[in-house]
């Protein structure tokens, strides 16, 4: 199975945190990604964008950096002809933050629309007593400044899923509040079903966040997870 196979190589590798590398866990359980690819040449990173549909997102892949924007290591709507020279800014950048990373390539992604989509985060902690817990909440400031989120044990049933959604005080814009298209929440309770199952199958994951989660109106896509393996 793809998802063992993942989880196996990262601990061949003795590799305890995951992020790109994980896209293909998402993809194993149907939690639907961008298309996209890791390239570790700039004239690489050139043939997938022209690969893809319009204007791409481009990411620093290193396992010395954790938050990416943090150091400017996210470009969001860059065209083909600038693809080149954001690969070699971003591998600057990077360098410049920590000259001893480990630089792995860049990651080219598909864009999401954001205007039409609201960003959530689906995530999982293991709580020495009550094992998995599944954590949902809308992005940005929800979560981080408002802490608007709630919790279920996993594995999370299709009601429990239903609740979280309507727990969060944000849940309105979700549901197409001040003028905004309602997003697919009948996605996202999938998304918060299959990702507990996730890690219902495999004790081994300790920590998983989507983050974000682009809840659109035509489906949701997880655009960047981490997770931690024991
Ligand atoms: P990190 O969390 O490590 O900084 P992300 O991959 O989450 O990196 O990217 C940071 C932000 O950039 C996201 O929260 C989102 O707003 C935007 N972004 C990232 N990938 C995409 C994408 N494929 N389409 C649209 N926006 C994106
Ligand atoms: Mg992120």
């Amino acid at each position: 199975e793809a998802a063992r196979d993942i989880l196996m190589d990262a601990k061949e590798r003795d590799d305890n945190r995951l992020g790109v590398e994980a896209m293909g866990l998402l993809d194993a359980y149907g939690i639907e990604t961008p298309a996209g690819e890791v390239v570790d040449e700039p004239a690489d990173a050139v043939t997938v964008a022209e690969n893809i549909d319009g204007p791409v997102v481009m990411k620093i892949v290193s396992p010395d950096i954790l938050h990416k924007s943090d150091i400017g290591g996210v470009k969001v709507g860059v065209a083909n002809e600038n693809v080149y020279d954001a690969y070699e800014d971003l591998v600057a950048r990077a360098t410049n933050y920590q000259p001893d990373a480990t630089i792995l390539g860049v990651q080219v992604q598909e864009m999401v629309d954001l205007d039409d989509g609201t960003e959530t985060i689906v995530g999982v902690n293991r709580d020495p007593q009550f094992g998995p817990l599944v954590l949902f909440g809308l992005g940005g400031i929800f979560v981080e400044v408002l802490e608007d989120t709630t919790l279920r044990v996993a594995p999370v049933s299709e009601p429990e899923a239903r609740e979280m959604i309507d727990e969060v005080k944000a849940a309105p814009l979700l549901r197409g509040a001040r003028g905004r298209t309602p997003a697919d929440v009948e996605g996202v309770i999938e998304t918060i079903q299959r990702l507990s199952q996730l890690v219902t199958d495999f004790p081994a994951i300790l920590e998983l966040d989507i983050n974000p989660l682009v809840a659109g109106p035509d489906g949701v896509r997880a655009v960047d997870v981490r997770l931690t393996v024991d």
